[in-house]
């Protein structure tokens, strides 16, 4: 007998509602592109219990009459494109004409429309039936999805807090207002506005309105343009740089599409304007003729093939910076991340008392080359002896290596290679250890700082999350749009540079994986000593040096870094004079 029947409606359209409606912000995604192929000029998304309750999407499109509301519910109907000639020049966001029967499949959804000329038409939709209803409506449509995945257990428990899907609907929602500011788009989160757009059709203001005026003021605008595609938008100064690449923004054609390669373009582009460990804030709108551009790669048409990706990489890796250079980078001076500490040659010799400072030698000249970040321990004594195992009491420092190796000698005749970095980032590590675990002594930050948020993540900064920041000493009040002032930072936090402390702490808190205040902790410790170590390529003076050799040595664990790479290798006088044949061995 055979076995092969065609699926019926209602189970083929579930399937590909798992392709297309994976969480709420997948269904305003949705909804809220086909109120941009509608050519609305507002829309409104009105989000409850996460989406969990409640969607709702209003727009003033051009709405349809009875028959099409009916037929937007059958799987493949849509008016965006008719035949294969048009699926090779996609101009609307929406052609595949799957996102209402797949959002319906797994919904309750209700869809009020008027096309202008007809009367009003709602069409219900549960459990596969359709009912229709004449109902009083200006032009437009209002679509409401309600009890999303009631029928789809698993995808339901698959949603993760209300915090993290709020999050992804707005910055899903931000994603689509970037892309067309000349579209006025608010949103609200059970009943309270989270953002709205002006839709004047400017992408600068469309900036200020989602993240906030001073944002705004440090972006600066790019233009190129070729025969086969123009980029434009505007390029933040490297003071905003972030911890993450979220604020890496890139449309294409109106639509916010993941493009990796361009993403690292981007952040290539800017090496030499921020460190290796940052990421720049940059929203760039790229126009292609669609010919070139294939969005058909995955249903949710986030990823999209670009023909050209190869010029587009080189155009932006050169024009970036010439657009930077020609620019005052300088920061604000409210917002200057701080210097980091410069140890000189007299405060060494002063606060470090059993080194007594060299004559001047050839290095001295250099000292104070500004990136030179050597720790300083005013705080935390290091005075228990060193372990049992620590043969080595006491190393000369002789010069540096490549700017990356100390080279030193003890009095038994060997010489020692220590790793500058890993060094450092030892010394570093056992001291934040010891002040972690010490009772942490907070005060107001040196000079004001300021975070700004995009507003998914002040979704996610919530009373919990704002427990686990005070459990490493920060504290914030809420500051203007989208944005917290910090009132309290840990006293240690002086010594290093407290924005990158900020930045960093909060990126982690909102983003980290299952992060818990031990995780926190961990990682505060870890990347701090990390970040506050003088990097390979530093100079070092003669007496910086040999800082940081007492230091080490002082250290509980002074061989290897936190990482488990060694600090230090030793070369003994007998190795040194069997290499020379000095020894007839
Ligand atoms: P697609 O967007 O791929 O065409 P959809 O299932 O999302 O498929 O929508 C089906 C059709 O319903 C669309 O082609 C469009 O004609 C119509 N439609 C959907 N939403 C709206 C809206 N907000 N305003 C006007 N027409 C709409
Ligand atoms: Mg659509």
């Amino acid at each position: 007998m055979s076995k092969i029947h065609v699926m019926d409606n209602a189970l083929a359209n579930m399937i590909a509602a798992g392709e297309v409606v994976e969480r709420p912000s997948s269904v305003i995604k949705e909804l809220v592109e086909n109120s941009i192929d509608a050519q609305s000029r507002q829309i409104g998304v009105f989000i409850y219990d996460a989406g969990r309750t409640k969607i709702v999407v209003e727009d003033d499109g051009v709405g349809m009459d009875r028959t099409d509301a009916v037929a937007a519910f059958k799987r493949h109907a849509t008016s965006k494109i008719l035949t294969t000639f048009d699926l090779f020049r996609i101009k609307t966001l929406g052609f595949r004409g799957e996102a209402l029967p797949s959002i319906a499949s797994v919904s309750k959804m209700t869809l009020v429309t008027c096309d202008g000329s007809n009367a009003g038409t709602s069409v219900v939709s549960e459990d596969d039936e359709l009912t229709t209803h004449d109902a009083p409506m200006r032009q437009g449509t209002i679509v409401t999805v309600e009890e999303l995945f009631y029928n789809t257990p698993a995808r339901l428990k698959y949603l993760k807090s209300d915090f993290t899907e709020n999050a992804n609907s707005i910055e899903t929602m931000c994603r689509l207002a970037l892309a067309h500011p000349e579209i006025a788009m608010t949103l609200y989160i059970d009943d309270r506005k989270n953002f709205s757009t002006s839709g004047r059709g400017n992408l600068l203001e469309t900036i200020k309105d989602i993240y906030g005026l001073d944002v705004a003021q440090k972006m600066i605008p790019f233009h190129y343009s070729n025969n086969d595609f123009s980029v434009d938008g505007f390029l933040g100064k490297p003071e905003m740089a972030k911890a993450n690449r979220y604020f890496i923004i890139t449309l294409l054609n109106g639509r916010n599409v993941y493009m990796p390669k361009v993403q690292s373009t981007i952040v290539d582009s800017y090496h030499d304007f921020i460190p290796p460990t940052r990421f720049p804030f940059v929203v760039l709108e790229m126009t292609i003729d669609p010919a070139l551009v294939d969005v058909n790669v995955h249903p949710s048409k986030r990823e999209v093939r670009f023909s050209k990706e190869g010029d587009l990489r080189l155009a932006l890796l050169e024009k970036i910076p010439e657009a930077l250079r020609g620019k005052n980078l300088v920061p604000d001076i409210v917002s200057v991340p701080k210097a980091p500490v410069i140890v000189k040659e007299e405060q060494l010799a002063l606060e470090f008392d059993t080194y007594t400072p060299k004559p001047i030698s050839p290095e001295v000249e250099v000292f104070s080359a500004p990136e030179v970040t050597v720790f300083k321990e005013p705080e935390v004594s290091f005075n228990e002896p060193a372990h049992a195992e620590t043969q080595i009491q006491s190393l000369k420092a002789l010069c540096q290596l490549h700017l990356t190796y100390l080279v030193a000698e003890d009095d038994q005749g060997g010489f020692y290679l220590i790793d500058q970095h890993a060094a450092n980032e030892r010394i570093n590590y056992e001291k934040l250890q010891k002040l972690m675990n010490a009772t942490l002594t907070v005060s107001e930050p040196l000079i004001p700082i300021v975070v700004h948020l995009n507003p998914s993540e002040m979704a996610l900064l919530n009373n919990e999350k704002m427990a686990l920041l005070e459990s490493v000493g920060l504290k914030l009040d809420p500051f203007g749009i989208n944005a917290y002032q910090v009132r309290q930072i840990p006293s240690w936090a002086k010594e290093y540079d407290e924005q990158a402390y900020v930045d960093d702490i909060l990126h982690e808190a909102l983003h980290g994986d299952k992060i818990d205040i031990p995780k926190l902790r961990t990682h505060v410790i870890a990347t701090m000593s990390c970040k506050r170590s003088v990097k390979a390529h530093d100079r070092l003076s003669l007496s910086e040096m040999q800082y940081l050799l007492d230091t080490l040595l002082r250290c509980e664990n002074p061989h290897s870094c936190p990482h488990g790479r060694p600090t230090i290798v030793h070369f003994t006088q007998y190795e040194i004079e069997k290499m020379f044949k000095r020894t007839g061995v």
